[in-house]
Protein backbone atom coordinates (compact mmCIF):
# COMPACT_ATOMS: atom_id res chain seq x y z
CA UNK A 1 0.00 0.00 0.00
CA UNK A 2 2.88 2.50 0.83
CA UNK A 3 4.88 1.63 -1.99
CA UNK A 4 1.16 2.33 -4.25
CA UNK A 5 0.56 5.26 -2.87
CA UNK A 6 4.34 6.73 -3.43
CA UNK A 7 4.00 5.71 -6.97
CA UNK A 8 0.87 7.56 -6.70
CA UNK A 9 2.41 10.98 -5.81
CA UNK A 10 5.21 10.72 -7.84
CA UNK A 11 3.26 10.20 -11.20
CA UNK A 12 1.21 13.55 -9.89
CA UNK A 13 4.09 15.75 -9.18
CA UNK A 14 5.17 14.58 -12.27
CA UNK A 15 1.79 15.84 -14.17
CA UNK A 16 2.13 18.65 -11.64
CA UNK A 17 -1.11 17.33 -10.81
CA UNK A 18 -1.78 18.04 -6.73
CA UNK A 19 -1.62 15.60 -4.27
CA UNK A 20 -5.49 15.42 -2.90
CA UNK A 21 -6.44 13.66 0.80
CA UNK A 22 -9.94 12.21 -1.62
CA UNK A 23 -7.20 10.58 -4.58
CA UNK A 24 -5.55 8.75 -1.90
CA UNK A 25 -8.70 7.51 0.18
CA UNK A 26 -9.87 6.27 -3.45
CA UNK A 27 -6.24 4.63 -4.31
CA UNK A 28 -6.54 2.62 -0.52
CA UNK A 29 -9.99 1.63 -1.41
CA UNK A 30 -9.44 0.63 -4.63
CA UNK A 31 -6.38 -1.45 -3.70
CA UNK A 32 -8.99 -3.39 -0.58
CA UNK A 33 -11.28 -3.83 -3.36
CA UNK A 34 -11.74 -7.24 -5.90
CA UNK A 35 -10.60 -6.83 -9.06
CA UNK A 36 -12.37 -5.79 -12.11
CA UNK A 37 -15.32 -3.76 -11.01
CA UNK A 38 -16.68 -1.62 -12.93
CA UNK A 39 -16.38 2.26 -12.39
CA UNK A 40 -20.18 2.21 -10.53
CA UNK A 41 -18.98 -0.17 -8.34
CA UNK A 42 -16.14 1.11 -7.47
CA UNK A 43 -17.63 4.29 -6.75
CA UNK A 44 -20.59 2.83 -5.00
CA UNK A 45 -17.99 0.99 -2.65
CA UNK A 46 -15.68 4.39 -2.24
CA UNK A 47 -18.89 6.27 -1.62
CA UNK A 48 -19.98 3.75 1.11
CA UNK A 49 -16.62 5.07 2.99
CA UNK A 50 -16.91 8.43 2.14
CA UNK A 51 -20.19 10.18 0.64
CA UNK A 52 -18.37 13.27 -0.35
CA UNK A 53 -16.31 11.65 -3.46
CA UNK A 54 -18.34 11.48 -6.06
CA UNK A 55 -18.63 9.47 -9.27
CA UNK A 56 -16.55 11.57 -11.71
CA UNK A 57 -13.76 11.90 -8.72
CA UNK A 58 -13.36 8.18 -8.76
CA UNK A 59 -13.94 7.55 -12.67
CA UNK A 60 -10.95 10.79 -12.53
CA UNK A 61 -8.67 9.55 -10.12
CA UNK A 62 -8.89 5.53 -11.92
CA UNK A 63 -7.41 6.85 -15.37
CA UNK A 64 -4.85 8.86 -13.02
CA UNK A 65 -3.94 5.38 -11.42
CA UNK A 66 -4.06 3.68 -15.08
CA UNK A 67 -1.42 6.65 -15.96
CA UNK A 68 0.57 5.70 -12.92
CA UNK A 69 0.77 1.64 -13.89
CA UNK A 70 -1.37 0.92 -10.75
CA UNK A 71 -4.68 -0.02 -12.51
CA UNK A 72 -5.24 -1.53 -15.69
CA UNK A 73 -8.38 -0.83 -17.67
CA UNK A 74 -9.99 -3.14 -19.59
CA UNK A 75 -12.19 -3.59 -22.17
CA UNK A 76 -13.67 -6.79 -22.57
CA UNK A 77 -15.82 -7.80 -25.63
CA UNK A 78 -19.11 -8.13 -22.62
CA UNK A 79 -19.10 -4.00 -22.77
CA UNK A 80 -18.07 -3.49 -19.56
CA UNK A 81 -15.14 -1.52 -18.74
CA UNK A 82 -13.84 -2.69 -15.79
CA UNK A 83 -10.35 -2.28 -13.53
CA UNK A 84 -7.51 -4.31 -12.58
CA UNK A 85 -4.98 -3.89 -9.87
CA UNK A 86 -1.63 -3.97 -11.81
CA UNK A 87 1.44 -6.52 -11.14
CA UNK A 88 3.64 -5.58 -13.71
CA UNK A 89 3.99 -7.54 -16.88
CA UNK A 90 1.35 -7.97 -19.96
CA UNK A 91 1.02 -11.61 -20.82
CA UNK A 92 -2.12 -12.16 -18.56
CA UNK A 93 -4.64 -14.50 -20.09
CA UNK A 94 -8.65 -14.32 -19.05
CA UNK A 95 -11.75 -16.07 -18.93
CA UNK A 96 -15.05 -13.79 -18.99
CA UNK A 97 -18.27 -14.77 -18.14
CA UNK A 98 -20.47 -13.34 -20.48
CA UNK A 99 -23.64 -13.78 -18.20
CA UNK A 100 -22.35 -12.81 -14.80
CA UNK A 101 -19.02 -10.76 -16.50
CA UNK A 102 -17.14 -12.21 -13.82
CA UNK A 103 -13.46 -12.70 -14.50
CA UNK A 104 -10.66 -14.69 -14.21
CA UNK A 105 -7.09 -14.34 -14.81
CA UNK A 106 -4.71 -17.37 -15.98
CA UNK A 107 -0.94 -18.07 -16.94
CA UNK A 108 -0.40 -21.16 -19.00
CA UNK A 109 3.18 -21.44 -20.66
CA UNK A 110 1.75 -23.41 -23.04
CA UNK A 111 0.30 -20.47 -25.03
CA UNK A 112 3.58 -18.76 -24.71
CA UNK A 113 4.94 -22.08 -26.47
CA UNK A 114 2.25 -21.85 -28.82
CA UNK A 115 2.73 -18.06 -29.60
CA UNK A 116 6.87 -18.46 -29.89
CA UNK A 117 6.14 -21.12 -32.28
CA UNK A 118 3.66 -19.43 -34.37
CA UNK A 119 5.99 -16.13 -34.11
CA UNK A 120 8.97 -18.27 -35.16
CA UNK A 121 7.00 -20.04 -38.10
CA UNK A 122 6.23 -16.21 -39.36
CA UNK A 123 9.16 -14.32 -38.15
CA UNK A 124 7.94 -11.91 -35.91
CA UNK A 125 9.12 -10.88 -32.81
CA UNK A 126 6.31 -10.74 -30.22
CA UNK A 127 6.31 -8.04 -27.16
CA UNK A 128 3.12 -9.00 -25.17
CA UNK A 129 0.13 -11.25 -25.71
CA UNK A 130 -2.97 -12.03 -24.26
CA UNK A 131 -5.87 -14.60 -24.69
CA UNK A 132 -9.66 -13.87 -23.54
CA UNK A 133 -11.21 -16.70 -23.69
CA UNK A 134 -15.42 -16.10 -23.47
CA UNK A 135 -18.28 -18.25 -21.97
CA UNK A 136 -20.04 -19.36 -19.03
CA UNK A 137 -18.21 -19.58 -15.85
CA UNK A 138 -19.21 -22.26 -13.28
CA UNK A 139 -21.51 -20.66 -11.18
CA UNK A 140 -23.54 -19.86 -14.58
CA UNK A 141 -23.05 -23.30 -15.93
CA UNK A 142 -25.09 -24.74 -12.95
CA UNK A 143 -24.42 -27.72 -10.74
CA UNK A 144 -25.74 -30.16 -13.30
CA UNK A 145 -23.09 -29.19 -15.87
CA UNK A 146 -20.34 -29.58 -13.45
CA UNK A 147 -19.13 -32.99 -13.65
CA UNK A 148 -18.36 -33.48 -16.84
ZN1 LIG B 1 -20.89 -16.30 -14.70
Amino acid sequence: MNEALRVLREHLKRAGLKRTSQREAILRIFLELPDFLSVDEIARAVGARDRRIGMSTVYRSLKLFVEAGLAREHHFLTGRTTFEKSGGGGGRNYLICTRCHRVQPFEDPLIEAVRDKVCRGLSFTPDFNRLEVYGLCSRCRGPAAEED
